[in-house]
């Protein structure tokens, strides 16, 4: 079972790996956005490591919604709302339980993951981090490792479609051939979880 410490411990991998893969992610970026979604996502798990230091929650749910809080305030642009979401809606369906199983987990994750695609209006294919996160959702029911498998492929998964939401939908076209920034981070924040969950 996983308690507080677990999810604690999660997003400090998260920032740790958002940190170290900034500039990659930027880089993916400036192929077809606005070249900032490493510095957007290093700001947001920057304040969400602060803030859990500060008061650390005494349950997972907690732990989740203060994370999606934090980068709601932090990380601006399409994602942060987005990401926050996520997190959010993952940490209330936890409700206040001290310790939960890899399978709550997993369907916490698949409610963020739907408060994600209502939100953004986005859907499975469209070249969005719901490429990686709606097949690692799903796979966390079977393992952690399955997740982790499930979002890297869903993330190269999206070098060859064609953006619909979002900044590189505005290039049409060019958007195909370029990883998304954003299936790459969600990628990295499911690898966090298998990295700690060991
Ligand atoms: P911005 O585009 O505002 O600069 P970021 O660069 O931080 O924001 O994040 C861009 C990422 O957000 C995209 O790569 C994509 O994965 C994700 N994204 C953008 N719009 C949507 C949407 N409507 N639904 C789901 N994900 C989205
Ligand atoms: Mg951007
Ligand atoms: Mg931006």
């Amino acid at each position: 079972v996983l308690g507080a410490e677990f999810f604690h411990r999660w997003m400090i991998a998260c920032g740790s790996a958002v940190d170290r893969e900034a500039d990659r992610l930027t880089e993916l970026d400036s192929a077809i956005g606005d070249a900032d979604h490493g510095i957007n996502m290093r700001r947001g798990f920057a304040a969400v490591t602060d803030a859990l230091e500060k008061e650390p929650p005494a349950t997972p749910g907690g732990v989740l919604m203060l994370a999606g809080r934090q980068l709601i305030s932090t990380v601006g642009g399409a994602s942060g709302p987005l990401y926050g979401t996520l997190l959010r809606r993952a940490g209330k369906a936890l409700g206040d339980a001290g310790e939960v199983t890899r399978e709550q987990l997993a369907e916490a994750l698949n409610a963020g993951v739907a408060a994600v695609a209502q939100l953004g209006g986005a859907a499975a294919g469209d070249k969005t981090m719901l490429d990686a996160l709606l097949p690692a959702a799903e796979a966390l029911g079977e393992s952690f490792t399955a997740a982790r498998e499930a979002a890297e492929a869903g993330a190269l998964a999206t070098v060859p479609l064609l953006a619909r939401k979002g900044r590189a939908s505005y290039l049409g076209e060019r958007s195909v051939g370029h990883e998304d920034p954003g299936a790459a981070s969600s990628s990295l924040l499911i690898a966090a979880l298998a990295e700690v969950a060991g």
